[in-house]
């Protein structure tokens, strides 16, 4: 028995010896801030916001519609609307951060010289340790050019992918082919101006592998859809993470 036992604790280190170590991965941080509005932190501490419709923003918590907490490199705009450039002008005037947008829409921004950014479709862009790609969205923005989404690669490879406000596109098949996103913030919101929840659940089941999926752009205004429903759409998915506006994750 005693033998036994001598064997036994030798064997615990040798044991912790041979097991690799999980290999840790370099966490970028998602903070949904409601709607369509996102901060995103990339392992290297690049700090970019993607819509940042907030002050208006029914559903924004309080303590993050305080525009003095944000101090962004940059700030991307997926399209004219209101409930996507948000304040954006205002931050950007605030903080100094580059403006991401759609060519079209810097004079309708009305953002400092310099800070302006134009983008367009198949456009990539370098800040910090985030590579940024432009692709499309099936949607308006109107005026100010063409409706956009951003996929964000970072350095280990891994991507998210922001879809902006759109409807299932086949051209969701050539965003795979070439970003793989691991995570995707989904537009879902229904109603007269999006996408629905279920068919949403159809363009990830058609063209998208991710890890996780956060739905977006639904609950904020009447018409738009609910979260219960997003829950049935995406029912038995166990990729769904549905935020709180808030709440931050690391992926
Ligand atoms: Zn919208």
């Amino acid at each position: 028995m005693r033998v036994f036992m001598l064997l036994a604790a030798m064997a615990v280190p040798a044991l912790m010896a041979t097991t690799p170590a999980p290999r840790p991965r370099d966490a970028f941080k998602v903070t949904w801030l409601g709607h369509a509005a996102f901060e995103v932190v990339s392992p290297g501490g690049t700090d970019l916001l993607i819509d940042p419709y907030l002050t208006q923003d029914p559903a924004t918590p309080a303590a993050d519609k305080d525009l003095s907490r944000y101090h962004p490199a940059a700030i991307l705009v997926t399209h004219s609307h209101g409930d996507h450039v948000g304040d954006t002008t205002a931050l950007a005037k605030r903080t100094g951060a580059k403006v991401i947008a759609p060519s079209e829409l810097m004079p309708l921004l009305g953002v400092p010289q310099g800070q302006f950014i134009g983008c367009n479709v198949g456009g990539r862009i370098q800040v910090g340790d985030v590579t940024i790609h432009v692709v499309p969205a099936m949607h308006g923005s109107t005026p100010g050019g063409r409706p956009v989404g951003y996929v964000l690669t970072f350095k280990d490879g891994r991507s998210l992918y922001h879809t902006g406000d759109t409807w299932i596109f086949g051209d969701m098949a050539l965003i795979q082919e070439l970003y793989h996103p691991e995570v995707l913030l989904l537009c879902v919101g229904g109603g007269p101006y999006t996408e629905d929840p279920a068919t949403a659940a159809l363009a990830v089941k058609k063209y998208f592998h991710p890890e996780a999926i956060v739905p977006m752009h639904y609950g904020t205004f009447p018409g738009l859809a609910k979260a219960e429903e997003v829950r049935k759409a995406f029912a038995g998915d166990k990729r769904l993470r549905m935020m709180q506006p808030g709440e931050t994750l690391a992926f």
